[in-house]
């Protein structure tokens, strides 16, 4: 089937829920996908910054076929290799203790929720429900995390929510401590907020919701779906500071693309969940496992979190020189390969136009153009994503 072929059929048999572009996607080659049509494009998308190591990367891809012809599952009644492996490679690479494993971002947050009550419980305060959220924020799709996510946009027609969820401006500590309660269990939010339009968490704001949270003994959860795994230019984001959370959640890059979620505790929060409080048929199963692993010991060692940093200030310190002479061009934020370039105007046809030119990028927040690459884009690949970027700039 060609593009139409498979708009067409698509539209009459999927739900009509995502904005798409009128393009299939097929294959996908290093920073290269191609779409059914036989176009090439540049891909600043990386899959909403899933495809970390780009597409069909022979460490992930061989890793699957392996483990495809081995065991692809067999539930969590019992211990399962590459579940341990990737256990270990992510505590021993970060400061916490325990790792769970779901299957998606907004279920890692569900998790994280749910361990937060549990905490509360164990210490003694069982009337500690809530979780302060930002606003602007993005936790996920379900009930509960669409509840956590502070954009009330997205809350519209979904009501009733989750209770137990109370949002504060992002960055405003005096916020926080006016939705701060005797029922506050846990401060959730993203060191990086990346659909809420790339805005960085002030490293003096993560400091005190950290003093507030050891002083009140309530947790402080860092949703690190987008920022982990290497995109911000260090493993995680909280490593580019000294403030620790307790809880810190993961999904998109995981898994290099095979669909993965997980959450990390220290020991003394992860002790509050027993047997049976927790759980997931597919969660950890063998397949997904064996992509994380892949991708954890090649992102390890071939240093792509430093890569990432590396390719970043080169972008960033050009989007600068971009700034100075396009007037609709406001200002570069983000770290690493998540990096955010804000607009005086709507971003849609901005986006449009790249396409045409065989550049995906992406806009969030509408004035935003967001890029998320795989981190391990060579040079040559992001001077060619400026010259177009550049030449569709020129042209507005
Ligand atoms: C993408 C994202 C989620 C949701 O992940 P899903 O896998 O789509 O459920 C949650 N939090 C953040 C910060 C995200 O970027």
């Amino acid at each position: 089937m060609n593009n139409a072929e498979i708009k067409a059929k698509g539209e009459k048999y999927c739900m009509n829920v995502f904005n798409r572009l009128p393009i299939a996607m097929v294959r996908g080659e290093g920073s290269y996908v191609f779409d059914a049509d036989g176009n090439k494009y540049l891909d600043f998308v990386g899959g909403i910054a899933v495809n970390a190591l780009g597409h069909a990367h022979p460490a992930v891809a061989q890793a699957i076929a392996q483990q495809a012809a081995t065991l692809i599952h067999a539930s969590n009644y019992y211990w399962l290799e590459p579940q341990v492996r990737l256990a270990e490679l992510l505590v021993e690479n970060s400061d916490f203790d325990k790792v769970f494993f779901g299957n998606s971002g907004a279920e890692a947050n569900e998790g994280a929720v749910k361990l937060a009550r549990k905490y509360a419980i164990m210490q003694g305060h069982p009337e500690r429900k809530e979780v302060i959220t930002m606003k602007n924020s993005f936790h996920g799709r379900t009930l509960l995390t669409l509840t956590a996510t502070g954009q009330d946009k997205m809350h519209k027609g979904f009501e009733p929510l989750a209770p137990g969820f109370v949002y504060a401006q992002y960055n405003n500590l005096a916020a926080v401590e006016a939705a701060l309660s005797d029922e506050t269990c846990a401060i959730m939010l993203e060191p990086v907020q990346g659909e809420g339009g790339v805005y960085p968490a002030e490293p003096a704001f993560l400091a005190a919701l950290r003093k507030i949270c050891d002083e009140r003994d309530i947790l402080l959860i860092f949703d690190e779906v987008q920022t982990g795994i290497g995109r911000t230019g260090k493993l995680f984001a909280y490593q580019h500071g000294d403030v620790k959370p307790d809880i810190i959640t993961l999904a998109k890059a995981l898994g290099g693309g095979a669909p993965i979620g997980a959450f990390m505790a220290t020991d003394k929060v992860a002790a509050a969940f027993n047997p049976g409080d927790h759980g997931s048929t597919f969660g950890g199963n063998p397949l997904v496992c064996a992509a994380g692993v892949a991708v954890m010991e090649y992102m390890l060692a071939e240093d792509l979190p430093g890569k990432a940093l590396a390719t970043g200030e080169y972008l960033k310190a050009k989007f600068a020189g971009m700034i100075d002479k396009y007037p609709f061009l406001l200002e570069v934020r983000g770290q690493g390969l998540l990096l955010g370039l804000q607009l005086a105007i709507p971003g849609a046809d901005i986006v449009k136009k790249c396409l045409e030119k065989g550049l995906l990028i992406n806009c969030t927040a509408g004035t935003v153009l967001r890029f998320i690459p795989p981190l391990n884009i060579s040079r040559a690949e992001a001077d060619e994503f400026l010259t177009i970027l550049e030449s569709v700039f020129r042209e507005v």
